[in-house]
């Protein structure tokens, strides 16, 4: 089967990935690393192709990931670097976890104890990241007593080795750090015990994309973006400081066109009626594709021939603009519906703005139809649009 880029694509130019790597690499300095975040499908990017790209061309030899299934993936791939989870862990989880070798966080000595007997039975030895709780009240383990108790017990699980310890901000992007600084101060007291148990692991990590950013005091070892590595810069305060750049560019087609008549409706229900004479382009996408309709209620658009064509409504598989402003529009020319488009831009800050959700819910829920295309320095493509 070859559907070339099909109904709707995502272009990803894999040059920008290393390049933003590179400038956070650049801006927390020797002596720290990246560990990427490839979370929710690499944030639309397709996870197996990041993993691979990230630990086969950029040097990256630790990624993280939310669950066990994602860590199983990458390593299906050929994905041969470490695999850090980053998430609680269901115990049928543990099994698979434990026979690739992929680490986990723990939190609790019943957790720790089947994590032992599973690495046991596969006669194999078990890394896992000790997870501080200092905010989020989630998932990790109190400073003091509690870890104290968790150190001592872990220490007579023969198959389970302490490789990491690392906490997670709760709002780091916020103007206000002091509650950051709080998680911190808990984080250093953690470390000053696990220091007197005699236990210095050597991932320690606790940055997310807003705080690699600004928060130099809590590299450690290894920063653990997601968001700012695919060019999304959460903090509010001074919008991109790293001057990263975002990667995609989601297209779809033009597959009809037509003059709709005043008094004419379109789509279901009669959803928009004319009170003038338009040109309208049917497109070759919809929300079944993982695009917000919302979008389209609160006013959005797409860029043909970089310029603005709105929605007029949306079904699951096509969607409809009004191109009447536009030239020339025809059949099978490419509609973008987020990057750039000539001069104009539909940005994430567009749709975060209008939708009042986080840049990362409009990248993850991308469909898993939508075809992956991935654009090198090498292969330049035309751009078309
Ligand atoms: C999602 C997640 C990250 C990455 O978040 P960004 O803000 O996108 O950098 C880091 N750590 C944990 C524990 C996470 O859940």
């Amino acid at each position: 089967m070859d559907l070339g880029v099909g109904n709707t694509f995502l272009e990803v130019d894999l040059q920008k990935i290393k390049a933003n790597l590179n400038r956070i690499r650049d801006h927390i300095g020797k002596g720290c690393e990246v560990m990427p975040v490839l979370k929710a499908n690499a944030a639309g990017m397709g996870l197996e192709k990041m993993g691979l790209f990230m630990s086969g061309e950029c040097g990256v030899n630790l990624v993280a990931v939310a669950q066990v299934y994602e860590a199983v993936k990458l390593k299906e791939a050929g994905v041969d670097c470490e695999i850090f989870v980053m998430g609680g862990v269901p115990y049928d989880n543990v099994a698979s976890a434990v026979e690739y070798g992929i680490q986990m966080p723990v939190f609790e000595n019943e957790f720790a104890d089947f994590v032992n007997g599973e690495a046991k039975k596969q006669d194999k030895k078990v890394k896992l990241h000790i997870k501080i709780e200092t905010g989020m009240n989630r998932i990790g383990v109190k400073p003091g007593r509690a870890l104290d108790e968790l150190v001592d017990y872990i220490k007579n699980l023969e198959s389970i080795e302490i490789v990491g310890v690392y906490t997670h901000l709760v709002e780091s992007q916020a103007a206000d750090k002091s509650f950051s600084h709080r998680q911190h101060d808990l984080f250093k007291e953690a470390l000053g015990q696990l220091d007197r148990k005699g236990i210095n692991p050597r991932y320690i990590h606790v940055c997310n994309s807003a705080a690699t950013v600004w928060f130099t005091e809590a590299y450690y070892t290894h920063v653990r973006p997601g968001r700012l590595v695919y060019g999304m810069d959460p903090n509010g305060d001074e919008k991109n400081k790293l001057g990263l750049e975002f990667p995609i560019k989601w297209y779809a087609f033009v597959t009809n066109l037509k003059r709709i008549d005043a008094g004419e409706t379109v789509g279901y229900n009669k959803f928009f009626k004319a009170d003038r004479p338009i040109r309208m382009a049917t497109l070759s996408f919809g929300y079944g594709d993982g695009y917000n309709r919302n979008l389209v209620l609160k006013g959005g658009h797409v860029l043909i021939k970089g310029k603005r064509a709105p929605f007029l409504d949306m079904c699951m598989d096509q969607s409809f603009v009004d191109v009447t402003a536009i030239e020339d529009v025809k059949l099978n020319d490419r509609a973008v519906l987020l990057g750039r488009g000539g001069k104009e831009e539909i940005s994430l800050h567009d749709f975060s703005a209008m939708l009042g959700e986080g840049y990362m819910n409009a990248m993850a829920n991308i469909g898993q139809r939508v075809r992956r295309i991935y654009k090198s320095c090498h292969a330049e493509r035309s751009e078309g649009s």
